[in-house]
């Protein structure tokens, strides 16, 4: 395992340390060589939870026309002669129906921009709310300080 990082010529990617660029080139790398890579390079325990399905289910899709636009994970031009559909994330994002659904199924982060979506999982929301209310505390307490 260590000389296929060698070999690819990247260093294993800590998770608490990924940038944006990193995310992308991630999900690049896992569409170029097949989801199930995910299990084997990445402890996915330590993703957020999948997005919710729901919401999954309602993203916005639009056809683009044949060598259009190019999605930003898989970066191929459509090849193909027919309209390819995109989904629109909430954040504004779109990507290649096939490249973000087993991304979406895995996680609920927009490999771009790293946004966070709705997940079907309830502990993970409870959680994240208690995030945010510390985070609002913390800035309530900075503009009270500095305000
Ligand atoms: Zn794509
Ligand atoms: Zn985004």
């Amino acid at each position: 395992m260590t000389d296929y990082f060698e070999e690819m010529n990247f260093q294993p990617i800590d998770e608490d340390q990924v940038a944006e660029h990193q995310l992308m080139l991630m999900v690049r790398f896992l569409r170029q060589s097949g989801y199930d890579e995910l299990d084997m390079q990445f402890n996915t325990d330590r993703l957020p939870p999948p997005t919710s399905k729901e919401l999954i289910n309602n993203l916005k899709s639009r056809l683009v026309k044949a060598h259009d636009e190019k999605c930003p994970i898989c970066l191929a031009p459509n090849e193909n002669l027919s309209d390819e559909t995109f989904l629109t994330l909430p954040c504004g994002h779109d990507f290649h129906n096939e490249c973000i659904l087993p991304w979406l199924n895995r996680t609920n982060t927009c490999p771009l921009c790293r946004s966070e979506m709705k997940t079907d999982d309830e502990e993970y929301e409870e959680a994240k709310k208690r995030k945010q209310r510390k985070q609002e505390n913390i800035e309530t307490l900075h503009n009270s300080m500095f305000g």
